[in-house]
Parts: C-alpha cells; sequence; structure tokens
C-alpha cells in the first residue's frame, strides 16, 4: 500500500506528523551541512547541542515547563521509570498509588521492592473500566508522592481531573502529553516514553520538580539517579540522539498547528465521532465508563471474539491499520493520537457505520 492509502491507529509505536518524517527524510542524509545524518555525529557535537538544546527549549515552551522544573530525555521507556521514580523518591516513606490500568498496576507492584505502598485507588475489580473521583481517593497523610497513569492506554480511560493531593503528584502521560494543556508546577514528575504522542521509541521525557531529585536510595544504579541526569543535562552517557531530533521535528509540527492548545482543541471533536457511532449502536459496546472515556484510545467490542477479529481484518484491507485491541484484554481499540489526522477518523467512522450494516443481524 502506499502512504496516503494508510490511515494508522496503532497505540505505539505510532503515527507520526507526516511533514516532520518529511522533513527528517530530507535531512537524512546530510543535516544541516554537517556532510552527517544526526544518526552518525557525536552527541558532543556543536550540530546535536543545538539539537538538543532546541529541542529542550521547544518542549519546555510548549508545555509551559517552569523553571523549578528540568526537562530529562532519557532510555529505558516508561517501563523505566515505574523503577525509577520509587528508587528517587521514597525512601523510607509510603507512596499512593492509584490503579486504573495495567501499567498503573505495574508501577505499583514495583514500587513494593522499595518502600510501602498503599493502593489509593483501583478499578481493577470492574475490569479497568472508570477512573475514580477525587473522593474515593484514600490518601496517607505524609505520602512521599501521588502516583496516577493520566491516560490509560489499554483500556481507553482518561483522568478529567487533576488529583487534589498533598503529596506531590508523579504522573505517567505517555499517552496523552502534548494533547492537553497541563499546569507542570502542579506536578513533582511527569514521564512519558515518546512512542505515543511525540517520537519514535527510544526516548523518554521526564519533567522532575528539581527539589525531587537527590534523595535516591543508596543502591539506585547511577544510570537510575534522576540528580545524575540533571546535573549531566540528560548526557551522563550518550543519549538517544536521533529521537530526540525527531521529537523536535514533531514539536515543530504541533506549533503549526496552534501547539497543545491547538490539539485540545479538536482531539475531543476526534474522539466524539467515533464515540457517537459507540452511543446509537447495536453491535458495538464501549469498554469504558462515560464518564472515564478517553480521547486517546477508544475500545469497544462487539461482543463476539471472531467479528472482533474480522472487524480488524476487513478495516487493515481499507487501509485502516492495527485496529486490535491489546493482546491482553482483545476487542478493538483506535487510537486517536495528535498525529491521527481529521479524515482518518471520519475514514473510520464511516468505515464502523458500515460494518454494522453488515454484519449487524
Ligand atoms: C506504552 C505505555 C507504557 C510503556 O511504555 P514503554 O516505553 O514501552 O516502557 C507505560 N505507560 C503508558 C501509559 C503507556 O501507554
Amino acid at each position: 500500500m502506499k502512504r496516503e492509502e494508510v490511515f494508522n491507529f496503532s497505540a505505539g509505536p505510532s503515527v507520526l506528523p507526516r511533514p516532520a518524517l518529511e522533513r527528517a527524510a530530507a535531512e537524512m542524509l546530510n543535516y544541516n551541512g554537517s556532510g552527517m545524518s544526526v544518526m552518525e555525529m557525536s552527541h558532543r557535537s556543536s550540530f546535536f547541542q543545538e539539537i538538543f538544546d532546541s529541542t529542550k527549549a521547544k518542549l519546555k515552551a510548549a508545555l509551559n515547563v517552569p523553571d523549578t522544573h528540568e526537562i530529562l530525555f532519557l532510555q529505558g521507556g516508561a517501563s523505566t521509570q515505574f523503577s525509577m521514580i520509587p528508587m528517587n523518591l521514597i525512601g523510607g516513606g509510603t507512596a499512593d498509588y492509584a490503579v486504573t490500568g495495567n501499567f498503573a498496576n505495574i508501577a505499583m507492584k514495583e514500587a513494593k521492592k522499595y518502600g510501602t505502598v498503599h493502593v489509593a485507588a483501583s478499578s481493577e475489580a470492574d475490569n479497568f473500566t472508570y477512573i475514580p473521583t477525587q473522593s474515593e481517593l484514600t490518601l496517607t497523610p505524609d505520602a512521599k508522592y501521588f502516583y496516577y497513569c493520566a491516560n490509560n492506554t489499554i483500556y481507553g480511560t482518561e483522568w478529567g481531573y487533576v488529583p487534589e493531593t498533598a503529596a506531590p503528584l508523579v504522573c505517567d502521560m505517555s499517552s496523552d502529553i502534548l494533547s492537553r494543556r497541563i499546569d507542570v508546577a502542579k506536578y513533582g514528575i511527569i514521564m512519558a516514553g515518546a512512542q505515543k504522542n511525540m517520537a519514535p521509541a527510544g526516548v523518554t521525557v521526564v519533567i522532575i520538580d528539581k527539589s525531587l531529585a537527590g534523595h535516591e536510595l543508596p543502591y539506585t544504579p547511577l544510570m537510575f539517579s534522576y540528580k545524575t541526569m540533571i546535573d549531566k543535562d540528560s548526557m551522563y552517557n550518550t543519549p538517544p540522539c536521533w529521537c530526540i531530533y525527531m521529537l523536535g521535528l514533531t514539536l515543530d509540527w504541533l506549533e503549526t498547528q496552534g501547539g497543545v492548545a491547538g490539539m485540545e482543541a479538536i482531539k475531543h471533536e476526534k474522539a466524539a465521532m467515533i464515540y457517537d457511532i459507540l452511543d446509537n449502536s447495536a453491535l458495538y459496546k464501549p469498554h469504558a465508563r462515560v464518564d472515564s472515556r478517553s480521547d486517546m484510545n477508544i475500545t469497544f467490542r462487539t461482543g463476539d471474539a471472531d467479528l472482533d477479529a474480522q472487524f480488524a481484518k476487513e478495516a487493515q484491507a481499507r487501509g485502516l491499520m492495527n485496529l486490535k485491541g491489546h493482546r491482553s484484554v482483545g476487542g478493538i481499540r483506535a487510537s486517536l493520537y495528535n498525529a491521527q489526522p481529521m479524515e482518518g477518523v471520519k475514514a473510520l467512522a464511516d468505515y464502523m457505520k458500515e460494518f454494522e450494516v453488515k454484519h449487524h443481524v
């Protein structure tokens, strides 16, 4: 198939803005007159330092990151943060975790290795169909931090509010960062793997309140210390150079789309197009509770696993790719990240209506 014939609904790694890819292609063999690709140059070169500094500055501007916070470009994916966070922050105390999905659950279990964990809320008994309300959170006085996952990629639920806690907020924003405005000052740590809404897999963005660094457990590996990475501006060792470069190109594109506010303005409209179909369908059953729905990942099923598989297969034949649900839950999942164009959402909506007419008896 030609790229023009495809809309990619992958949950991650996922679709990137075409202009970013085109620029990367144009600069592939010779970046800015260096005679080298970004993949081939020293991370200590002035060429790369400029890419690094400008990408950081663009992200700082896009998310309005205050000077109290440092932006880090790390490796190891969001999953490595599940360990780094407790190693650096829990320091003999208790951490509160809201367990609203698979990744929050893994993070919670990982934290137990390093300290005391209190589950402040869990929607596991309801198959992670909802986000707890503020009054449903049981908070530990003097907790070291409160951990939550802003958007549950697998289940298709998203926090519609920022929890009010005395403890610093630590948030996994892997799958909705840059899709809505946030007040970074409210957070101790924001972390996100890049491959959902920012860049290729390989760079993990961490935005950390600098006052939280430097309290790591004594056996914390050097590479897992936020302080090491802050002191060395993410370049204690070789950073994921290519991915940082790609993030910069995505951020350039984002600016042409009105930045984060621009994304926020259209993301709900995009998602509503699909949710409207689900709400008026006799065939499709949405997974998430209405008040907890994600604008980024929409999950549903037909109630028949074979029909779900057929849905994804017939979709693929017409260029609507990667609509199969996560292997742990099955069903169907459509990811509508920033780079998913409105035409892609419309094509999916048309297909869903046709499929229902054809298959609903
Ligand atoms: C994908 C994802 C992860 C895991 O990211 P890796 O980079 O593969 O470790 C964690 N949290 C959320 C919310 C995700 O969507």
